[in-house]
């Protein structure tokens, strides 16, 4: 049976816990608000179902895409509304126009970050766009799976471990399954997104919640929170909880050892931001969202809704590590959530853990001053 000694080899994928067939295994948070397995061992009878399932003891292998597409929806409303180039709403309308299903990520009614699924294209609107925040899959697996069984047309998104963890869980490929993975720097934890909302007085009166919105720019996206009385918008480098996400401070321990990543998750498509394009497509984008598209089937992407052009993703990965490589374990991690434990804010937290030491800020001001003498002279 699932026992967590090593908190890094678990992605909290819920496919243990959706599969064990005496329903002996709940999700419980750990004090960080992580999400873990816990097994009621007298109900337990050892068919080690949860560790076949399991993606991180079953990682699978690292693969290279057919194809790799610099690509954007040519809705600009639609693109606008979306985090990179607004490839997944393409994807998605596509599969609800044929009668399918399509599972995505949405806020719930206290702004946690939760797996739903949608048969409509007005259902879709609240997948768009990347919500920072690691979501609850619940028991989308086995909703998935019954959709695939009848026949419908499945469009699963989510992070590259959640697609691993449900091809894991299903045992075996259906042909009408389409796993999108989107690339993950990782996943920050929901109970300090909630201390973060309850510090901004924003819990009980968010309107709306815009994780990139690209008013300032794609690149230089900013954090925007709507209340009923006021609006906050702030760009993602000021933005203390974005720090700590971007820092990695408070990301979920097996986003530094992660075992989805280069592909190996078995999705069908992956989805990330396209950085790099002058030295990618010969031309610089129009700061309102880039996606880069690897897929490993010719005819995955629908043709007339999309701008595209193929690039090398060999290249392409060289802008965007996070689609290869796991983020270095922060040493300060564990201090990010001690002081998180104490009740300390998270501005305060993130204050003093960037803030550099005496010596270093004298430097910094002493070369300022001394590059201030000389571009006077
Ligand atoms: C936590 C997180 C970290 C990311 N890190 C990177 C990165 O380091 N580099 C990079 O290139 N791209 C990263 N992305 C992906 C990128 O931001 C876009 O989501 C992706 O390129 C798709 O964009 P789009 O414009 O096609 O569609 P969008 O409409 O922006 O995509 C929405 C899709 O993202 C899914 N999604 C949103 N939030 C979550 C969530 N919390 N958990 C699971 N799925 C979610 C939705 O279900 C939907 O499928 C990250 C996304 C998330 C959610
Ligand atoms: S060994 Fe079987 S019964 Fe026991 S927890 Fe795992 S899946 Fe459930
Ligand atoms: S990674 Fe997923 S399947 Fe494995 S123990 Fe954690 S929740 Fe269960
Ligand atoms: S970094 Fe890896 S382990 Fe962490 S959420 Fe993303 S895919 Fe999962």
């Amino acid at each position: 049976m699932i026992n967590i000694c090593d908190k890094s080899m678990c992605c909290g994928c819920a496919a243990c816990v959706q599969r064990c067939p005496k329903q002996c295994i709940a999700m419980r948070a750990d004090s960080e608000g992580f999400f873990y397995p816990l097994v009621d061992a007298v109900r337990c009878i050892d068919c080690g179902l949860c560790e076949k399932v399991c993606p991180m003891l079953n990682p699978g292998e690292e693969r290279v895409p057919l194809h790799t597409y610099a690509a954007r929806c040519t809705d600009e409303d639609i693109r606008r509304e979306s985090s990179s180039g607004g490839v997944f709403s393409v994807l998605a309308c596509e599969v609800l126009a044929g009668g399918g299903v399509v599972f995505g990520t949405r806020f719930d009614n206290e702004w946690g970050v939760v797996h739903d699924f949608c048969t409509t294209p007005e259902g879709l609107a609240a997948f768009r766009g990347s919500k920072y925040v690691q979501s609850n899959i619940g028991d989308n697996y086995i909703k998935a799976e019954a959709f695939l069984k009848e026949g419908r047309r499945v469009l699963f998104s989510g992070t590259p471990c959640q697609i691993a963890g449900l091809k894991r869980f299903l045992r075996r490929e259906y042909d009408n399954l389409l796993a999108v993975e989107v690339a993950c720097h990782g996943v920050p934890s929901p109970l300090v997104w909630r201390r973060y909302l309850e510090e901004r007085g924003a819990l009980c009166n968010v309107e709306n919640v815009i994780f990139r919105d690209k008013s300032t720019g794609w690149k230089s996206y900013s954090v925007r929170l709507s209340m009923d009385k006021r609006t906050l918008c702030e760009p993602f480098y000021d933005n203390e909880y974005m720090k700590a996400f971007i820092y990695g401070y408070s990301m979920r321990p097996s986003c530094y050892n992660c075992k989805a990543k280069a592909r190996s998750s078995g999705a069908d498509i992956l989805l990330a931001d396209l950085w790099g394009a002058p030295h990618l497509i010969g031309a610089d984008d129009d700061d309102k969202g880039m996606s880069l598209v690897a897929v490993d089937k010719e005819a995955l992407l629908p043709s007339g809704k999309l701008w595209l052009k193929e690039i090398e993703y060999s290249e392409a990965v060289k802008y965007n590590s996070s689609i290869v490589k796991s983020v270095p374990l922060n040493e300060k991690r564990d201090e990010f959530f001690v002081k998180f434990a104490k009740g300390e804010s998270i501005a305060g937290i993130v204050g003093e853990l960037t803030r550099l030491p005496i010596a270093q800020r004298a430097l910094g001001f002493l070369k300022r001053v001394v590059k201030k003498i000389i571009g006077r002279k």
